[in-house]
């Protein structure tokens, strides 16, 4: 009786399927107490006092089919009010055809319902957009794998699950055992640690190049200072050697009288000094680009070729130079008083080494594009120069022909002019072919 009482009270307690196999047990009390009632009534149905044996045939035929029908006694929940109750970790329980017999708090939660709704529905209805998951319960043997999970409402988890067939003492398949641990923010975290050292290894990466480029711009600078401590010492000296030399000479000349010689020997001293001087104009006006910068402005290429071509111009009426200008050159974006250093750096270049060209002919224009910056070109006919010199030429103190005149400075200080002006300079020729100097500048509309 009690135990009837019991499993009547469970009756409401249980999830659905154990809710029909407890209906069956207590249906099977019960008939067999019900069949007592008419005897001890007084009745006599079907010509007997007690039909209690007959009661019991029936109890026993109705637990028979509930074995049946239900797998009765297959699976059975001990303890789990206690532990599934309160795991942190989901599970759910099958049988043998994959339907939900039990299911705890953690995982109606991740699921999103409740557990009426899902005890007894097969894991391929439950998990019908995710075949993966489906495969996975059909493991005969433990597995434990990370499974991504998106909730009904959106909720993107990651589980640390554990798949474990269970089996009864003939070692026959009676369900599985999945038990699901939330690692999403773990996973997260991991993923962020991940995210920060990918980026911390960019950045040293990023910083490595940095400085490796810094540290062979500073040894080209330094290659540069030897050259430039070379040059001067050894430039400086040699006009200091000639205006000493001929002093002496000067001193022979007053004292035996010889003016013509004296004439000659003073202009001698007087070229020295100048090439001093030149040099060291020179030196000074490249220690000046980058520091000293006039404010930039709109400027007329044409005006600054004309200019550039009045300062050079004895230079050009002395080797009878044609000057070909192209027509309607557009305004360019600059330094002005740099920009005018770079035509006439690069004039006088191309007026200085023709050699014995005929018919000298230098021209300026424009020709395309890059970047957006505009091309200017100025080009010559005179002895161009071999394609193995052409970065070197921009160097410091670089001169491929020292018997003319030179400080070997023109060209780095080309260079540097129109790298602050954002463009590039570079040289297109032969030995024998002429020369064409492009540079690029930004020009305005
Ligand atoms: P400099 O003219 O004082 O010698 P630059 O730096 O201007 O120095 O030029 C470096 C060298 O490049 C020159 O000495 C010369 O050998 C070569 N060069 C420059 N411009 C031309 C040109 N237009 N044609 C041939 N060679 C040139």
């Amino acid at each position: 009786m009690v135990a009837t009482i019991l499993f009547v009270r469970n009756l409401f307690r249980q999830q659905r399927l154990f809710r029909a196999q407890t209906l069956i047990i207590v249906i099977g009390f019960v008939i067999p107490f019900l069949g007592t009632l008419p005897g001890a009534a007084g009745f006599i149905i079907f010509g007997q006092r007690d039909i209690t044996p007959y009661t019991f045939g029936i109890a026993n035929l109705i637990f028979a089919w509930g074995l049946f029908r239900y797998g009765l006694f297959d699976i059975v929940p001990i303890a789990r009010d206690a532990v599934m109750e309160n795991m942190s970790d989901a599970v759910i329980v099958l049988d043998s055809q994959s339907r939900v017999v039990d299911v705890n708090p953690s995982a109606l939660d991740g699921l999103e319902t409740t557990a009426s709704q899902v005890i007894g529905l097969p894991v391929t209805q439950i998990f019908a957009n995710r075949p993966d998951l489906i495969d996975l319960f059909k493991n005969i043997q433990p597995i434990r794998e990370d499974v991504t999970y998106e909730s009904p409402s959106g909720r993107r988890y990651v589980f640390d699950s554990f798949i474990s067939p269970l089996r009864d003492q003939h070692n026959s398949l009676i369900g599985r055992l999945v038990v699901a641990r939330d690692i999403t923010e773990q996973r997260m975290v991991e993923a962020e640690l991940h995210k920060t050292h990918l980026e911390l290894e960019s950045r040293v990466q990023r910083r490595t190049v940095e400085l490796e480029v810094a540290n062979r711009e500073l040894e080209d600078k330094n290659a540069e200072l030897e050259r430039f401590t070379y040059t001067v010492s050894h430039d400086l000296k040699t006009p200091l050697v000639t205006i000493s030399g001929y002093l002496g000479y000067l001193k022979e000349d007053i004292r035996t009288a010889n003016m013509d010689r004296l004439e000659k020997d003073s202009q001698r001293i007087a070229g020295a000094v100048e090439k001093m001087q030149r040099l060291l104009n020179d030196l000074l006006e490249l220690s000046r680009i980058g520091r000293i910068s006039n404010p930039f402005e709109a400027i007329s290429f044409d005006g600054l070729v004309k200019e550039a071509l009045d300062i050079v111009h004895g230079r050009l009426e002395e080797r009878n130079i044609t000057v070909q200008i192209q027509p309607n050159l557009p305004l360019v974006y600059g330094d002005k008083p740099r920009l005018m250093e770079v035509l006439q750096n690069l004039i006088d270049n191309a007026a200085k080494f023709f050699g014995d060209q005929p018919h000298p002919t230098i021209e300026i224009g424009v020709n395309g594009e890059e970047n957006g910056r505009a091309i200017f070109f100025v080009k010559d006919n005179g002895i161009g120069i071999a394609p193995e010199y052409h970065e070197q030429i921009f160097g410091l103190f670089n001169r491929l022909d020292t018997q003319i005149e030179g400080t070997g400075i023109g060209l780095a200080l080309v260079k540097r002019i129109i790298e602050i002006h954002g463009g590039r300079i570079w040289v297109e020729s032969d030995f024998g072919e002429g020369s064409t100097f492009y540079f690029t500048l930004e020009t305005t509309q």
